[in-house]
């Protein structure tokens, strides 16, 4: 009986500190006041992305010399359309087409943060053209939108901060820091002549960065799984691609004796091994963002969260139903290429697989090729590094530092009280370039995305609404005053 009371006892102590545990999950009181924003002129700046859209920075996979001529057009029209920033501020031409631009700050024992954004922008598969209602290349406004490819990836961020500069220069506004802005060439096929050579560069003068802010956060609309209100995500980590070769051998021949499995056979059974041995689970950067927009769940999803000390394994499995939680919670692959075989009737010499992974930070090139040895287990399975596309880790940028806390601050100041949350990265970005040069890197775009928006990015009819353009303005230009002048 006593054995009873007590296992009861136990039992309803836990429920009760489960139930505490979740209802801190509560509502957080924020606390930004009203700040005075900058005015923009939403025309001026509309008119002004239209013509950046019309001057076609494209990356192609194979780049001609001929392929490059917009990009000093480009760099002609900013010098053209922005006099003030090129009065006041140092420019250096990065291998011929990245930019980078200093803004001198009065406190030279501040470290410096650098914008980051890309000149270049992917091109329009000409079959889809038809579907697009404006012509990419055009720059038309129309509806209240600028409409074309690098609306949104990312000609309005490049455009959002010289604007937003000019102001802050017509204000008379002067930084206490260094304030860097780096315009890569070609990061929509690596940023390896671009952003690297930026972050080469300022490494070289030995110049370490206190932060840096570039493309992949947003306001999400809808993005965050069972979340309608908006919230602001900071992106604090990106996933890294490697892309692994797999041959299996066999014996060439007739098919009338074959052996019990052939080269295709073998290939086929590591990849099902594969398949049916995932990488295991790490939720916790998942956790951390969830938590933080906990009150927006129903009580019974923040009992899960406020307690993953017990009940990780039941929120892992509700993370895994769908192939988008799934992602953020564990290094992923899916095999996306085979090779192998000439003849129904001819015994194949060789099949051959490329499988894609996308890492979480701490998982490496290493882990990756422990992992498939381990389950696959065959030595007849060649397993190799596709080093034509391996990018190297990505780590995740500490949360809570007095850079993010700030960027959170000015993201309510701007877009009004919501909860920012930090999250991963399911792309890459120029941003893992500056590794070397910061510890911190963040990823924010200040405009408000839904899953329809995120799918014109380097899909169909790519625009950016006129009101949101002038609030990028507004952001950036608010930013560059607090990161301007904070103690970090
Ligand atoms: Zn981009």
């Amino acid at each position: 009986m006593l054995i009873v009371l007590i296992v009861l006892g136990i039992f309803i102590l836990l429920i009760l500190i489960m139930v505490l545990r979740a209802l801190q999950l509560s509502e957080p009181a924020y606390q930004s006041a009203a700040v005075d924003l900058i005015k923009v002129d939403s025309t001026k700046v509309a008119a002004h992305l239209a013509e950046a859209i019309r001057i076609k920075t494209i990356s192609k996979e194979s780049m001609l010399d001929s392929d490059f001529h917009a990009f000093p057009e480009y760099h002609q029209w900013l010098e053209k359309t922005y006099p003030l920033i090129h009065k006041n501020l140092d420019k250096e031409t990065i291998n011929q087409y990245s930019l980078l631009y200093r803004w001198k700050g009065s406190d030279r024992k501040l470290k410096p943060v650098l914008f980051a954004s890309h000149l270049d922008v992917v091109p329009v598969d000409e079959a889809t053209l038809p579907a697009w209602h404006a012509d990419p290349f055009k720059g038309e406004i129309k509806q209240g939108f600028v409409w074309g490819r690098g609306t949104i990836d990312m000609k309005n961020h490049t455009i959002g901060l010289f604007e937003a500069v000019e102001v802050l220069l017509a204000e008379g506004f002067q930084p206490k820091r260094d304030i860097y802005f780096g315009f890569g060439h070609d990061e929509e096929i690596s940023g390896k002549n671009g952003a690297k050579s930026i972050a080469a560069h300022l490494k070289k003068k030995g110049i370490r960065l206190a932060a840096v802010l570039d493309e992949g956060g947003m306001i999400s609309r809808g993005l965050v799984p069972g979340v309608e209100a908006p919230v602001g995500l900071i992106g604090v980590g990106e996933k890294e691609y490697v892309t692994v070769n797999l041959t299996a051998k066999g014996v060439p021949g007739h098919s009338s004796n074959p052996p019990r499995q052939t080269a295709i056979g073998i290939l086929a059974r590591a990849i099902a091994l594969m398949d049916d041995n995932p990488f295991p689970a790490r939720p916790d950067l998942a956790i951390e963002t969830l938590k933080r927009v906990a009150f927006l769940f129903p009580f019974s999803t923040r009992l899960v969260l406020a307690n993953t000390w017990l009940l990780k394994p039941l929120l892992i499995k509700e993370l895994e139903k769908a192939v988008q939680t799934n992602a953020l919670i564990r290094t992923t692959h899916a095999a996306t290429v085979i090779q192998g075989g000439i003849k129904d009737n001819i015994l194949p010499a060789e099949a051959k697989a490329k499988i894609n992974f996308r890492l979480l930070p701490g998982d490496s090139q290493e882990t990756v090729l422990q992992h498939i040895h381990k389950v696959v287990d065959d030595p007849r399975v060649e397993v190799e590094i596709d080093m034509a596309d391996a990018w190297g880790p990505s780590r995740v940028s500490q949360l809570d530092t007095p850079a993010y806390n700030t960027l959170a601050l000015v993201i309510r100041q701007v877009f009004g009280d919501m909860p920012v949350a930090p999250y991963l990265l399911m792309f890459a970005t120029d941003a893992r370039h500056y590794q070397d040069v910061s510890d911190q890197l963040y990823h924010f775009s200040p405009v408000a995305l839904g899953s329809e928006d995120i799918s014109r990015m380097h899909g169909i009819d790519e625009r950016i609404s006129v009101n949101a353009m002038a609030d990028m303005v507004g952001f950036y230009a608010r930013l560059m005053r607090v990161w301007g002048e904070a103690e970090f």
